[in-house]
């Protein structure tokens, strides 16, 4: 059994109603454009919003601007298996979407549609797509056969070749508001405490604050910060401290400690309080934390985060990296 690829029930978050309600509009004055590029921030569940799209093109039982999840159109789409959407994106094992799947996708959409009135691919993440791929897929963006829809999703459409880009309509989804990540978490059963802490977290990403919410992640991040701030006051053991690093889930320790460091700096730039009560510690401590420390060991975090497939040691790094901090 193929996974399941779409479920009605959460692919409609909030913060993509404005847009959803744009695209509604022009496919109803039938200007839906057949080469789309949809792009929001990280963790903001941009492909959930292209598949919605995608089936909400194919359904034919709709139930207002919704596909019905019921119909044979709808079915095969969420078992993955339709014959007239083609999903590009890399293949296991890869990071990048290949030349070959790109051709054989360009070759099959010249074929008349099968089941549904219209084909559908949809590239994710667009910028995924090598140079030779984002090549060939040029002039079937430009002239997509038939009603084809082509529809690109990217969390990063800088990457993006311009002349990709420029082939299609861009569409931007809005920044999720705080207001709007929290009331959502909270209506889904979350208390309102632990959501406000989970988005802090997850800086306002707000699938990254739902994740956040599962599991014991959110105590693992405090337990991390107390590690953090006893050892800026000397009342840690640099040691015990990056062995326990080690044992926890180390890309998201890295990721913590840049964020940390990244509003202590953006603090000593602006002289505004962090609302993050780690940050917010080390700021009050120190209110004139040199700028250029920050930011050093900032960038020790960022090595650090992309050093995990290397052949360094972990425990030696986490340790290099507490030894600088404990002597600020
Ligand atoms: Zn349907």
């Amino acid at each position: 059994m193929p996974t399941p690829m779409f479920t009605l029930k959460n692919n409609n978050y909030p913060w993509h109603a404005m847009l959803w309600q744009q695209l509604m509009k022009q496919h109803a004055n039938q200007h839906l454009p057949h080469a789309i590029l949809l792009s929001s921030q990280p963790h903001a569940g941009i492909e959930k919003l292209a598949e919605r799209l995608a089936v909400r093109l194919i359904c034919t039982e709709l139930n207002d601007d919704s596909a019905c999840g019921e119909c044979r159109n709808c079915k095969l789409f969420a078992g993955g298996s339709h014959p007239d959407v083609f999903i590009l994106e890399p293949e296991e094992d890869s990071k990048v979407i290949k030349i070959d799947q790109i051709r054989e996708f360009v070759h099959k959409i010249t074929l008349t549609a099968s089941m549904a009135s219209c084909k559908i691919a949809l590239v994710r993440p667009a910028e995924a797509m090598n140079q030779a791929a984002a090549n060939a897929l040029l002039k079937t963006l430009e002239e997509p056969a038939g009603d084809a829809y082509i529809i690109l999703s990217s969390t990063e459409p800088a990457r993006l070749l311009a002349t990709i880009r420029s082939r299609c309509q861009q569409y931007a989804v809005e920044t999720a508001a705080n207001t709007l990540v929290e009331d959502w978490l909270t209506q889904s059963g979350n208390q309102t405490e632990k959501v406000r802490t989970a988005i802090l977290a997850a800086r306002g990403l707000p699938l990254l604050a739902a994740e956040y919410l599962q599991g014991d992640l959110l105590d693992v991040r405090r337990n991390v910060g107390i590690g953090y701030l006893k050892t800026a006051r000397g009342q840690a053991d640099l040691m015990a401290v990056a062995n326990n690093w080690v044992t926890l889930k180390q890309p998201l320790v890295w990721l913590w400690l840049s964020q940390w460091m990244g509003d202590v700096a953006r603090a000593s730039l602006t002289g505004e309080a962090c609302k993050d009560p780690v940050s917010e510690a080390v700021r009050s401590a120190r209110p004139n934390f040199p700028l250029e420390t920050s930011l050093q060991l900032q960038s020790m975090a960022m090595q650090g985060w992309r050093s995990q497939e290397g052949p360094l040691r972990q425990d030696l790094l986490f340790e290099q990296w507490l030894l600088q901090w404990a002597q600020i």
